[in-house]
């Protein structure tokens, strides 16, 4: 069967990502969490003093020291699904802690390094048989997907969701408050910046799945990906 992309884009923590992942393991296509690209270098500004005492990002500094910076993904056998990878070094935990999520915005505001990892993106796709979820996949990095979902869901879900995700992994700090601010901050300025803002493509199917599960989510996904393929 000829090959297609999934552009699956959304607001923070709406679910996309377990969605796009499961997605892509049902279909034997390749998943790209484009978010984790912005996290590893978040991370990597983090560990170079690259952010300045006041939050903002050096960012002829971050121009330096773009071309050293190497993200990839490789599939973790025991989970079945890709860990990131900085500079050879596993960043899959790191970079999903709420230090990475409230310095995570601003860095991936930046024009150049968007423009590079876009680069990136499209560079891992060219093959087609990808779903890649973020926030400008289905109207930057693949405009011409045969299928863009647009996930969307309550803040107040969405912090519950997450939390929950954070206390299974052993997090017992992080307050649902805390979390509840992170996604509407990120919502807030993922969709008014300058440089690809979040928004739905006009040619995205939407899905608010407050009151789905993640079978039923899943179901459907599957659903909209052959009828894609069956009009092709
Ligand atoms: O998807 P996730 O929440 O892990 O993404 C982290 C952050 O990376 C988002 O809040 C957003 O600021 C940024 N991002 C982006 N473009 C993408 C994916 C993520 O700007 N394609």
């Amino acid at each position: 069967m000829e090959k297609i992309n999934i552009a699956v884009d959304g607001v923070s923590s709406s679910g996309k990502s377990t969605m796009a992942k499961d997605l892509a393991k049902e279909i034997g296509y390749i998943y790209i969490d484009s978010g984790a690209m912005y996290r590893a270098i978040t991370l990597y500004c983090m560990q170079n003093n690259i952010i300045n005492p006041d939050k903002t990002i050096n960012e002829s500094k971050l121009k330096e020291h773009l071309p050293n910076i190497d993200i990839r993904f490789k599939l973790n056998p025991e989970t079945g699904r890709p860990d990131t990878y900085l500079n050879g070094k596993n960043v899959e935990k790191e970079i999903r802690g709420m230090e990475v999520s409230q310095l995570v915005s601003p860095v991936s505001a930046i024009g150049f390094l968007r423009k590079e990892m876009v680069k990136q993106q499209q560079k891992m796709s060219l093959n087609k048989g990808v779903v890649m979820d973020g926030r400008d996949i289905g109207t930057v990095v693949f405009p011409d997907a045969e299928l863009k979902i647009f996930v969307s869901a309550s803040p107040e879900i969405r912090a519950k969701r997450r939390i929950d995700e954070l206390r299974m992994k052993g997090d017992t700090k992080t307050s649902y408050e805390e979390v509840l601010e992170n996604i509407k901050y990120r919502d807030h300025h993922d969709q008014n910046r300058k440089e690809s803002p979040l928004r739905k493509a006009d040619d995205a199917i939407t899905l608010d799945n407050s009151n789905i599960n993640i079978e039923q989510q899943l179901q459907w996904a599957i659903d909209m990906y052959y009828n894609t393929i069956r009009k092709k």
